[in-house]
């Protein structure tokens, strides 16, 4: 395991997808994210730890640009993120995002919850995008639930169609905002295995989240964030089980 030292040189081999190089945000005088370097390849699946206000929440808004940031640099496939317009609606389809909350249209059925956006955003005919969406419904399990609406769903299901709405968009990196936190605990075994078959499938993924089980079974690499900076990363074997700072060892000890 590493501890990180600024070294973007270090962390940009490879075939990079997303880098952020030397990202600093601010908010007031809360230094919410600090010299963060961090370089995920394509099909990798990085796994964000932290404790509670380390800014792991900020990190991921900032890769979809739903942030802006400070100091520093992200680049999603070689290029910097747009900053506005057209170009700006692309990358919110290119980086799919999942949040705590289902943040699914109530007053629209399962169906066109995952529709809406291929038809509005990539001109997909109606169709066409039915067929996908029924698809995707039907790897996520709740294909039955297609004409429903939000509320009529548990969370659980709610949750996979969320995952479902964001494919749909055929993203290139999907983020993961501790996607599992306000499920009930029987529901949250059938979203993470969507979350591993997508990650078997080749997704890069960057996921918040302290799922230890799935950390396990789908991270390449574990990120451990604290006040602002990545103060350690490793594979989840080495964090898990030898996590070199004290602050690491700190918080694993009130999870686990
Ligand atoms: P995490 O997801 O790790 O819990 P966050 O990224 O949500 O952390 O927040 C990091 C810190 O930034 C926290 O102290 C939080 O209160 C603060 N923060 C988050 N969003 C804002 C905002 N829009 N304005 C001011 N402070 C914020
Ligand atoms: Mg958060």
């Amino acid at each position: 395991m590493t501890t990180l030292e600024s070294d973007p040189a270090a962390t940009t081999q490879g075939d990079a997808l997303v880098v952020l190089d030397h990202v600093d945000k601010w908010f007031g005088d809360l230094h919410v994210l600090q010299d963060i370097n961090i370089s995920v390849r394509r099909g990798e699946v990085v796994v964000v730890i932290g404790p509670s206000g380390s800014g792991k929440s900020t990190l991921c808004r900032a890769i979809n640009r739903l942030e802006t940031i400070d100091k520093g640099s992200i680049s999603l496939d070689g290029k910097p993120l747009p900053q506005e317009g057209k170009a700006l609606a692309n990358l919110r389809a290119e980086v799919g995002m999942v949040f705590q909350s289902f943040n699914l249209f109530a007053h629209k059925t399962i169906l066109q919850n995952v529709t809406l956006g291929p038809i509005k955003v990539r001109g997909i005919g109606k169709q066409e995008a039915e067929k996908s969406a029924m698809q995707l419904l039907e790897r996520v399990g709740v294909a039955q639930q297609a004409n429903k609406y939000p509320a009529q769903l548990s969370g659980g299901q709610q949750q996979r169609v969320a995952i479902a709405r964001a494919l749909a968009m055929e993203p290139k990196l999907m983020l993961f905002d501790e996607p599992t936190s306000a499920l009930d605990p029987e529901m949250i075994k059938e979203v993470l295995d969507v979350m591993v078959d997508l990650a078997r499938r080749g997704m890069t993924m960057i996921v918040v989240t302290h799922e230890m089980g799935f950390a396990r079974t789908a991270a390449d690499r574990v990120l451990f964030m604290s006040d602002g900076a990545v103060v350690e990363e490793g594979t989840p074997e080495q964090f898990f089980t030898n996590p070199e700072t004290a602050r690491a060892r700190d918080f694993l000890d009130k999870i686990l």
